[in-house]
Parts: C-alpha cells; sequence; structure tokens
C-alpha cells in the first residue's frame, strides 16, 4: 500500500512551481530542479513519482519544459514498446511524457530497437486510439490534485 498524501503535497510544490515559471519569478532551470526535487522526494515515504508531478503532466514536456499545445503530442515514455527501468535509468526527466521532438530524441537514443520514434508514436497512437488523452496535451494543467480538488487559495 504505497502512500499518496506525499505525492499529493510534493504536486502542490510542483503546482506553485510552475506558476512561479510562468510569471517569469524563477527561471526553467530553477523550475526543473525542484520538479526534479518533488519527483525524487516521493521515496522519503512510499510515493509514486507520477503523483509528485500529476498537476503539470496533462501538458508539459517533461524534457524541454515546453507548454505543449492542446492537441499536440506529449507522448508516454512508459508506452513505447520494449520500455524498461534499464533503459530509462540514467534518464533526469521531470515527467515521463515528452513533446515530439523530445520523445524522437529520447527514443532514438534509448530504444532502437523498436524502430524509428515515428513508428513508435504510430504505434502508441493506434494502441491508444480510444483514450487521446494518453498522447495528446490537454494544453492546460490538472484541474485537480490526484484526484482531490485543490483548496481554495
Ligand atoms: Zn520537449
Amino acid at each position: 500500500m504505497s502512500c499518496h498524501d506525499i505525492g499529493r503535497g510534493l504536486n502542490s510544490v510542483v503546482r506553485r512551481t510552475a506558476r512561479l515559471l510562468d510569471e517569469g519569478r524563477i527561471d526553467q532551470e530553477a523550475a526543473r530542479e525542484i520538479f526534479l526535487a518533488c519527483r525524487k522526494a516521493v521515496h522519503w515515504c512510499d510515493g509514486n513519482e507520477g503523483e509528485a508531478t500529476d498537476v503539470v503532466q496533462p501538458c508539459m514536456c517533461g524534457r524541454c519544459l515546453r507548454i505543449v499545445t492542446a492537441g499536440e503530442g506529449l507522448y508516454d515514455l512508459w508506452d513505447a514498446q520494449g520500455m524498461t527501468w534499464e533503459k530509462l535509468r540514467d534518464t533526469a526527466f521531470v515527467t515521463d511524457r515528452l513533446c515530439t521532438e523530445c520523445f524522437d530524441k529520447v527514443i532514438a537514443e534509448i530504444n532502437p530497437e523498436e524502430g524509428m520514434p515515428e513508428e513508435q508514436r504510430r504505434m502508441i497512437e493506434e494502441l491508444n486510439a480510444e483514450e487521446p488523452e494518453r498522447w495528446q496535451s490537454l494544453g492546460r494543467y490538472a484541474f485537480d490534485n490526484n484526484g482531490i480538488p485543490w483548496p481554495s487559495e
């Protein structure tokens, strides 16, 4: 039984950090470090890394931190055929969902045996045809914190 509270707490820090980044009050490298620290900090308890960055996953590329326009590709590396912990071990992405450009670059490096990046994207799109939100950006942050409404501020 894993702990979801630590992920929610860190996700609220990620949300605030994304806002500071959007407002230009911190730069991208500072935001990246905080995002990554939050992702890894779930291991101070039995938390899940994905929950710590849940708020940015619907729209932010985990590698270049670009906010991807609604409907454009935002592919989860774990949806690529033959993906393993081993292949992702040396990566340090904020989330495992990447924009098309970043996905293609990373996949060509770490998962070449499964075919050209374009083919791997096509396969993900076909396998998730019923759930396009799995490989398309929603163009906005999550409206809730891992299923729980954000408190009013
Ligand atoms: Zn990117």
